[in-house]
């Protein structure tokens, strides 16, 4: 277990995070491919998802502790991130902003990789690149040689950076439960069983557009959550 303080906040980091990260980053392949660069790339991706989750989870940890107080910490496990608030005193209005600084700080980091990407290449270049790295999968360095030739490692930090922090943040506002759009909606939808019916139903929203791209891994995911709704569902009282 790695830990360390950021803006008084504790964090704990599970060894789980990385290979789940790694795994995440092409880490199968690189093991397969055994050059240099593909590891490179696995590396640039584990410390974009690090920056990524630990901005995203510092978020909602500084915003509940700004309205709310308490005691705040932060842990990043296999599934991403988690931050913990307690003895907190919190209206539906602050826990909202709270829920939402999350996938903002996220949205965030996803422009200004992207104003990097100008600022490093010309327009065209900048577009094309953005494009590319926007696309559903990442795209192996070998693969970015053959369309841009002069491509360095490091510009794969730049595109796990938009990536992550552009598609993470956007799921992340699905109304699915407990994402953090799920989240959202359950402040506002008073019955359990209904809080759980719309999540089944987003989910079947997002399983459909995942099928039709392909995206097997996002696929376990919400369909995992699928199952823990039906089972909210089924428990829930009123
Ligand atoms: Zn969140």
């Amino acid at each position: 277990m790695f830990r360390f303080t950021i803006f008084k906040v504790p964090v704990q980091v599970e060894p789980w995070f990385w290979l789940v990260m790694a795994f995440i980053g092409g880490g199968m392949n690189a093991l397969s491919s055994n050059s240099i660069a593909a590891y490179t790339g696995v590396l640039l991706f584990m410390m974009a998802g690090f920056i990524s989750v630990l901005g995203h989870e510092l978020g909602h940890a500084l915003t509940g502790w700004k309205f709310g107080g308490g005691r705040v910490w932060i842990k990043l496990w296999a599934f991403g991130g988690l931050a913990y608030q307690e003895g907190a005193r919190l209206n539906r209005r602050n826990r909202c902003a709270m829920i939402l600084a999350g996938p903002g700080v996220g949205l965030l980091m996803a422009v200004i990789s992207i104003l990097v990407l100008f600022v490093i290449f010309p327009a065209p270049e900048a577009i094309l690149r953005m494009k590319i790295y926007l696309a559903y999968t990442m795209v192996p360095h070998a693969d970015m040689l053959t369309i841009f030739p002069d491509d360095r490692p490091i510009y794969g930090f730049i595109n796990a950076m938009i990536w992550v922090n552009l598609w993470w943040s956007i799921l992340n506002l699905v109304p699915v439960f407990p994402l953090d759009g799920g989240q959202f909606m359950d402040q506002f939808v008073k019955s359990r069983k209904k809080m759980h019916m719309i999540s089944m139903a987003a989910c079947g929203v997002v399983i459909l557009i995942m099928l039709s791209l392909n995206m097997t891994m996002g696929l376990l995911f919400f369909a995992y959550f699928a199952y823990i709704n039906y089972n909210g569902y089924r428990e829930a009282r009123y």
